[in-house]
């Protein structure tokens, strides 16, 4: 029913067997509308966590290439999964996390249809040469609104809330050193410390007033910044924001600016870069699913295109890993990417 729904979302995108480029969705990004009060936003359209569960089932049962685990609980006792395709140890390793942060979903739903995607033949061969862990909606208690505080303030509609914290009110993005929590536990000792992980792309979503050159981002990306970030592991890390922008910039609803975060080890961008030499990139996204920010959040017209950003980057990443070409991507780039700033002046946070 639910994926029905999102790809009536995405009709205009699709054609009969799989995903094309959009050209009908140029100016996407300019002119996506904002939530403003005026337009609901339905969190009813997106996967809860139960449908997510379901789904994944239903690809591990088909794809005999994807191995579905459970990595360990939520504070609310959740089980949170992890679908692995790992046809050599000794391929190089791609992880996929998203939703550490529970309001920022359709990163999620960008990476369910992905898992559905390494199902058909369009990927036929490249699971040979790369492995590729995905874990989905790792907060999934603030994702179903579960949570010890009130949401009553959030302005979507659509039978629950979405928040970006957990169950007892602590943002799992700045938990990545002391690891205090069930659900940055799971992740650390039984991904990134149990498998020989050579890249990272964190998903999340930010507020909608992100602009470079004066236009609306579709979104922004960043390598690790913590001094402690070894130069090979930091220049894989650009290597891997190049293939992302590359891909995403080619669309006409692209629109990619450099993200302005933290330096802390307590992001998972920097602690995963640090503590394990992964190499990271931060994928920020426009507009939140739900906030009690009205600014933050954006109104479901533009579903479309971000879900498909999820899925362009993902199978880019996947693809250029896969080849090998990411070796030879060209870092330029980075040195004349615009750092974003926001329109008016508010907070963006990672
Ligand atoms: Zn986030």
């Amino acid at each position: 029913m639910k994926n029905k729904v999102i790809a009536l979302s995405l009709s205009g995108l699709m054609v009969v067997g799989g995903f094309v480029s959009a050209p009908n969705y140029v100016g996407a990004v300019g002119e996506g509308p904002n939530y403003g009060g005026n337009e609901s936003i339905q969190t009813s359209i997106l996967h809860t966590y139960n449908e997510l569960v379901e789904n994944l089932k239903t690809q591990d049962a088909k794809q005999k290439d994807m191995e579905l685990e459970v990595i360990g609980q939520t504070v609310k006792g959740r089980d949170i999964y992890l679908a692995k395709y790992i046809s050599n140890p000794n391929n190089p390793t791609i992880l996929f996390l998203t939703q550490q942060h529970g309001n920022e979903q359709l990163t999620t739903e960008g990476a369910l249809e992905f898992i559905k995607h390494l199902g058909t033949n369009k990927m036929k061969g490249v699971l040979d040469h790369v492995n590729i862990l995905i874990v989905p909606m790792l907060n999934a208690d603030g994702a179903m609104g579960d949570v010890n505080f009130s949401l009553d303030d959030y302005v979507a509609d659509g039978g629950r809330h979405l928040t970006r914290y957990n169950a007892v009110g602590v943002d799992l993005n700045r938990d990545h050193v002391a690891k205090i929590h069930p659900e940055t536990q799971a992740l650390h000792n039984n991904v990134l410390q149990k498998y020989k992980i050579n890249y990272m792309i964190d998903l999340h979503h930010q507020g909608t007033q992100s602009e470079i050159d004066g236009k609306y981002v579709s979104g922004s990306i960043l390598y690790p910044t913590n001094r402690n970030v070894k130069p090979e592991v930091l220049e894989r890390s650009k290597k891997l924001g190049a293939v992302v922008f590359n891909a995403i910039n080619s669309k006409g609803w692209g629109n990619i600016g450099k993200y302005n975060g933290g330096s802390e080890e307590t992001i998972g961008r920097n602690g995963a870069a640090v503590q394990y030499d992964i190499s990271t990139l931060l994928f920020e996204m426009r507009g939140m699913s739900d906030h009690n920010y009205e600014s933050y959040a954006l109104g479901q017209k533009s579903n479309g295109y971000l879900i498909q950003q999820t899925i362009t980057t993902l199978d880019a990443a996947t693809r250029a890993i896969a080849d090998g070409s990411i070796e030879n991507v060209d870092t330029s780039f980075w040195n004349t990417l615009p750092t974003q700033t926001t329109r008016p002046s508010g907070e963006e946070t990672e």
